[in-house]
């Protein structure tokens, strides 16, 4: 049985006293069967004081080092205390131009400084609209497919977001939500049988403590990946029981 998993993405907000706020109130709550994961700007992440939860980072190079001027490597997050790493984003790659190559080469560099991928994968609405999802979220699997190793894979988290649900409250229905997160799971089992069974898929896009329980009902969605309501530090907490 998959660990339900609610990760947050501060995206670029936050402030220290949020940081310190944020840690003081999760600390005090135990999260049973579920992991929790915050993913602040990563200059926040040295001032979380995490105990009961694992910090993240929202985005890392696909270098060591280097002349990267404003990047942030795999091992300098380890250093920062982040256990998990999103990669993928879909603000990655739409403001940053990132493909589908350079997302698995991430991948790859997150695996290899030991922090656990949340690889992001979805589509825009235009490409729902032409009934193209499966195959847009597809090749967007099959990039990374292509660089990592079924054993790898299977030490990464999955994160179906479409672009369509994020930040618009417009969340995506249980039912939508669903399909897509089954055609993941069949992908994952098309690369590796046991693949399907171990991975966790989360759902992200306008998650609130009132669609929540809805969503991670379903049989395929393992926990979300929530924007706006994880800086709430009630709301995420109201999520994180409701995985
Ligand atoms: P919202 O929850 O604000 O829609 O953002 C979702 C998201 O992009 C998380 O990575």
């Amino acid at each position: 049985k998959r660990t339900p998993m609610v990760a947050g993405n501060w995206k670029m907000n936050g402030s220290r006293s949020l940081v310190e706020s944020f840690s003081d109130t999760l600390n005090t709550h135990s999260f049973k069967e579920v992991d929790v994961v915050v993913c602040p700007p990563s200059g926040y992440l040295s001032f979380f004081v995490a105990e009961t939860f694992d910090t993240g980072g929202q985005d890392l190079s696909a270098q060591d080092n280097g002349a990267h001027t404003g990047d942030m490597s795999g091992t300098m997050l380890t250093e920062l205390g982040a256990r998990y790493v999103i990669v993928g984003h879909s603000e990655r790659r739409e403001n940053h131009g990132e493909s589908n190559e350079l997302v698995a080469d991430k991948a790859l560099k997150a695996l290899d400084n030991k922090l656990v991928p949340i690889i992001c994968v979805g589509e825009s609405l235009s490409i729902r609209e032409q009934n193209k999802v499966n195959d847009f979220v597809g090749a967007q699997l099959a990039a990374v497919f292509d660089v990592l190793t079924t054993e790898q894979v299977s030490k990464c988290v999955i994160a179906y977001e479409p672009i369509w649900a994020i930040g618009t409250g417009k969340t995506a229905s249980p039912e939508q939500a669903q399909e897509v997160h089954a055609f993941i799971r069949e992908t994952l089992a098309g690369k590796e049988k046991s693949l399907a069974e171990k991975t966790r898929v989360l759902y992200g896009g306008s998650v609130k403590p009132d669609n929540a329980a809805q969503l991670f009902a379903q049989p395929d969605i393992d926990g979300g990946l929530i924007g706006g309501a994880s800086l709430k530090t009630e709301d995420f907490i109201a999520i994180c029981q409701a995985a």
